[in-house]
């Protein structure tokens, strides 16, 4: 197939490859194509040496050591902090809370919220079909404390959110709106600027799932007026385990604290215990401290780059992947047109699973199955999809593998 190759790269293929030095290999005897980025993204070198020289030079517990290494650590941990204030926009590094995860970022919200009182028996909390099971799971469990009620925005067969049905379910029943920004199964993107305001107006408080939003495009988060936004800092190029929960300052310094321990107090007596400030209140125990640091790492990685320039060079990428697999018979997609960061699809008679592997064989790497979207796959009467997933050094080569071998694999399967 042709595949305009007089697209650039976004960044040199020398460099793609000597800043993601995972990516210079071969799998099964051809180059690996890495287009499972929606599950995970590959660190860039400047990423492996923050961590690195973390533990070469700087390792200590942080927060409460008056030697020199426990300064150096904490004044980087909290460097980190402020970075990723900037990135968002934040009005305070305060209101910046490291987490695992995104997952970890909701579940702390739907606790406290329930902890609260804020929630009770006869309130919604609003989700929507295309939910992550990381933003439905923790409601129900939240409902299931509360005696709150879960309702669900359903979508549109081209995989949109449908926004009459959205406003009939908002009402002052309505306690939380928790919506993922960008479907990680689809590559939809919700109008969260509209949405957070009619939920806004409605009195919700407003969680927003941003771990497939935050690796595609800038997020101000004063800008988007929502009380909370989640994103996982491996989806970003940083190291696993660390993501950010940010939160209004106004807001969680009324809200209960979450886990107990280390850090997260002010006081201790075995009669009564005082919490500290934010942001240590959400922050009990040690926390991934080098993470943090190759966090702030990433960011200024992807922000060298632009995230404009990211988010133009990747849909272009997927533009490019949707015409050529469009030729395939039997090809249907889901998700809209104009699609962010994943590419969803599955081809009549082929099962997902079957041509996934097939794609391995060839070295291009994608996702197969639910992606941990049960609910969207039930409403649509599938198992899963196939879903190629775009990063920032994917290249038309890529491309032009993925489309390629994906017409070869159907060709032996069929
Ligand atoms: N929400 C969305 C939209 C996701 O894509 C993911 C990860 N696939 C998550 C939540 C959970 O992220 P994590 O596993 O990093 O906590």
């Amino acid at each position: 197939m042709d595949i305009d190759t007089a697209i650039p790269s976004l960044i040199p293929e020398d460099t793609i490859f000597s800043d993601f030095l995972i990516l210079d290999q071969s799998v099964k005897g051809r180059r690996l194509v890495y287009l499972d980025n929606a599950a995970t993204t590959q660190k860039p070198l400047p990423v492996l040496l923050a961590t690195r020289h973390y533990y070469e030079a700087i390792n200590s517990n942080i927060h409460r050591g008056t030697h020199h290494l426990a300064r150096t650590a904490t004044e980087e941990h909290e460097k980190a902090r402020i970075r990723v204030a900037r990135h968002l926009n934040a009005a305070t590094a305060d209101e910046v809370i490291f987490t695992s995860g995104t997952t970890g970022g909701i579940n702390l919200v739907a606790d406290i919220l329930a902890l609260s009182g804020r929630i009770g028996p006869g309130d919604e909390i609003l989700i929507s079909t295309l939910e992550h099971h990381s933003n439905i799971v923790p409601w129900q469990m939240c409902c299931q404390k509360t005696g709150a009620s879960l309702k669900v925005i359903p979508c549109h067969d081209d995989g949109t959110l449908d926004q009459d049905a959205f406003e009939k379910l908002l009402g002052p029943k309505t306690k939380v709106l928790a919506l993922t920004w960008v479907s990680n199964a689809f590559g939809t993107v919700n109008p969260v600027a509209q949405m957070v305001h009619l939920a806004k107006e409605a009195g919700a408080l407003v969680l927003i799932d941003a771990a497939q939003a935050a690796p595609h495009f800038p997020i101000d988060v004063q800008a988007l007026g929502a009380d909370f936004l989640a994103f996982s800092g491996h989806k970003l190029y940083a190291p696993t385990g660390i993501g950010v929960l940010w939160g209004r300052a106004d807001l969680l310094g009324e809200l209960p604290p979450w886990q107990g321990g280390g850090e997260m107090i002010k006081e201790v007596s075995f009669e009564k215990t005082t919490y500290n400030d934010l942001p240590f209140k959400y922050e009990a125990g040690t926390p991934h401290i080098e993470g943090a640091i190759g966090l702030a790492a990433a960011l200024d990685y992807v922000d060298d780059i632009g995230m404009d320039a990211i988010h133009e060079h990747e849909n272009v990428l997927i533009r490019t992947a949707a015409d050529g697999l469009s030729r395939i018979p039997g090809m249907r997609f889901f998700g809209p047109d104009d699609r962010s960061g994943s590419l969803s699809f599955l081809i009549d008679g082929i099962h997902h699973y079957d041509l996934g592997t097939l794609l391995d064989q060839m070295g291009v790497a994608v996702r197969t199955g639910h992606h941990c979207c049960q609910p969207l796959m039930a409403r649509f009467g599938i198992t899963g999809t196939v879903r190629a997933s775009f990063a920032l050094y994917n290249t038309p080569a890529d491309v032009e593998a993925l489309v390629e071998s994906t017409e070869k694999a159907v060709s032996m399967l069929r």
